[in-house]
């Protein structure tokens, strides 16, 4: 069976080796936008596909039989042609994605749809963690009523404004570093998108912790697949294990 893979993130890599393994004909197609990306086992195409058009075209001509979606939750024009493509190629589509985080008891959250609606949502002198990375983060810089810690792994192209200061770090974070963070800056606010996994949920608990209300922005809508949240689920909704 010959799979496409869209890819991008480490659950598309695994997802890729266990098929492989298992003697699949796997392609895995990343966006092209990291200069050394980590490769999964398999084959490997990089770069858009020209919207819906150029992807129908990409899985006739390729003969896909199925079509993994894998990109990260926030990669979310691919994942809704990838949707439209399987209706009008008939291609059959599953969605494998990491849960997003539920809210839990103690927690002060607030879901808006949109960077704006967040920007929007924060209260006047607010002092914010900002963990967005660099997607709209002008529109949160035009709250200089509010000041923000705006944490990325590689610096802004925009630079900053004097109520914002950079934490350029990357994650895993530890529970006590969120912590101490959050109480050394005086943080009144969390900013985050509900990307989901262990890697940087310690700084939800953090603010439930120190009563921090959280600003979430949800996930995308992508329009309906078949979703599923592991390697093995992802396997039994292709048909490949039961
Ligand atoms: P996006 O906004 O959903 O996609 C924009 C365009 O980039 C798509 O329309 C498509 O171009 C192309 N594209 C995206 N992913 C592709 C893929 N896997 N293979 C081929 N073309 C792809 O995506 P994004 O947020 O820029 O993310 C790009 C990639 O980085 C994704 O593959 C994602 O898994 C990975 N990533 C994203 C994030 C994030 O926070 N957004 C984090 C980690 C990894 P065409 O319309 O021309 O086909």
């Amino acid at each position: 069976m010959k799979i496409l893979i869209l890819g991008g993130t480490a659950e598309a890599r695994e997802l890729a080796g266990r098929l492989v393994a298992e003697g699949h004909e796997v392609v895995t197609s990343l966006a092209g936008r990291t200069q050394e990306p980590r490769l999964p086992p398999g084959a490997v195409r990089m770069g858009g596909f020209g919207g819906i058009a150029g992807l129908c075209a990409y899985l006739r001509a390729a003969r896909i039989d199925r079509m993994v979606d894998a990109t990260h939750p926030y990669a979310g024009q691919i994942s809704f042609n990838a949707v439209q493509a399987a209706q009008e190629t008939g291609v059959p589509l599953v969605r494998y994605m990491r849960p997003p985080w539920e809210q839990q008891i103690g927690d002060n959250w607030i879901t808006v749809e949109t960077v704006a609606e967040a920007a929007a949502a924060l209260p006047p002198n607010a002092v914010v963690l900002l963990t967005t990375g660099h997607t709209g983060l002008e529109q949160f810089m035009e709250r200089d009523d509010c000041r923000f810690v705006v944490r990325t792994i590689e610096k802004p192209a925009m630079g900053l404004p004097g109520h914002a200061e950079l934490l350029q770090d990357r994650p895993p974070y530890s529970l006590d570093g969120e912590i101490a963070l959050m109480q050394h800056k005086g943080i009144t606010h969390l900013v985050s998108k509900n990307s989901g996994g262990l890697q940087t949920q310690s700084k939800l608990e953090a603010a439930r912790r120190l009563g921090i209300g959280v600003i979430m922005i949800a996930r995308p809508a992508y329009g309906p697949a078949h979703e599923v949240t592991s390697v093995e689920a992802a396997m039994v909704a292709l048909g490949l294990a039961s």
